[in-house]
């Protein structure tokens, strides 16, 4: 008799939205759940939520599956933002979960679910979720970078995560790319890539531009509606040559390239894949990308660096966890 197909529960735990899969061990997507994160509501509260959505895809899966010979497997993996310590199942730091240092966030999990916990930084998650089902289908060593909110990445080489020494490699976003008198960060240093390249950065870039000869529709509406600046408005503009869209995205670009570079003379990684919000105008940055890397790296040619937009969009992250826990089990 054929072997079971497994199915592997994964989730992410955003600030304000858990996003819940069951997953087969084919990538087919077999249930979903989400709901609010409710941060403000306290730890508690949260691990109830992450449990209720657990619970409500054990509900959905129920007798269908199990009558076409599907088997549930008992890890749950968590996607997390912020610095873990995955191997005692620890929050350190998250910019999204303000006292949350030193929760024992697995092992609350494990007590509300009855079944193991693997955590793993979010944007670690999802280079795994990429590697699977995504962009990074068949590469064995590239960076998966997201920018949104913040920027993160995740290492994978020779076909695997690479988590450091503790668990906290891919820190992408805390990279410093200025020497002196950065823009304080999150993490309490200045001048890190996160706070350059962010969607705050390109509404930043925006705000602060000189009006110039005042052609600029981004400019005049940033000028009279500052809250109505964001990352899809700027896009929009610069999808039709705004010059202060066009403008920001090459400070954007100057920036990333800086990181970028840095990480192909440290590694030779040749490929470099890019999620979150504000990739989807991945097609608008790409190009002066390419030549802000180019202008930067040293015996690699820029023909043999292939940068790719992520195609799980905001699965990639709950994908990767369905596939940590599948590895876990
Ligand atoms: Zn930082």
């Amino acid at each position: 008799m054929a072997r079971p197909v497994r199915i592997a529960i994964g989730v992410d735990l955003g600030g304000t939205t858990i996003k819940s899969l069951a997953v087969d061990e084919t990538g087919i997507i077999a249930a979903r759940a989400s709901r609010s994160t409710e941060v403000h509501a306290g730890q508690e509260q949260v691990v109830r939520n992450l449990a209720a959505t657990v619970h409500d895809l054990i509900g959905q899966l129920g007798q269908a599956d199990v009558s076409r010979g599907a088997a549930m497997i008992q890890p749950v993996g968590v996607g997390v933002p912020g610095v873990l310590d995955v191997d005692k199942g620890l929050v350190i730091a998250s910019p999204n979960f303000p006292g949350w240092e030193g929760f024992p966030l697995r092992e609350r999990l494990e007590a509300q679910i009855d079944r193991p916990v693997v955590i793993e930084n979010d944007a670690n998650a999802a280079a795994v979720g990429e590697q699977w089902r995504g962009a990074a289908i068949g590469l064995k060593d590239f960076l998966f970078i997201t920018i949104g909110t913040g920027v993160g990445g995740g290492v994978v080489l020779d076909g695997r995560l690479w988590r450091g020494a503790g668990g906290r490699a891919g820190e992408f976003g805390h990279v410093k790319v200025v020497a002196e008198g950065g823009e304080p960060c999150g993490c309490g240093s200045r001048g890190c890539l996160e706070r350059y390249t962010s969607a705050a950065a390109l509404e930043r870039y925006v705000l602060e531009a000189p009006l110039g000869g005042g052609t600029s529709d981004l400019k005049r509406l940033a000028i009279d509606r500052p809250d109505a600046i964001d990352p899809a408005v700027i896009a929009q503009a610069a999808a039709t040559g705004d010059e202060a869209a066009l403008a920001a995205y090459r400070q954007f670009a100057a920036y990333m390239g800086m990181g970028i570079a840095g990480v192909i003379h440290l590694l030779d990684l040749r490929h470099f894949i890019f999620g979150g919000g504000v990739s989807e105008a991945f097609d608008l940055f790409a190009p002066r990308l390419r030549q802000e890397v180019a202008a930067r790296i040293y015996g690699v040619a820029i023909e043999d660096i292939h940068l790719l937009k992520a195609r799980c969009g905001n699965q990639a992250g709950s994908l990767g966890m369905a596939h940590l826990a599948l590895a876990a089990s």
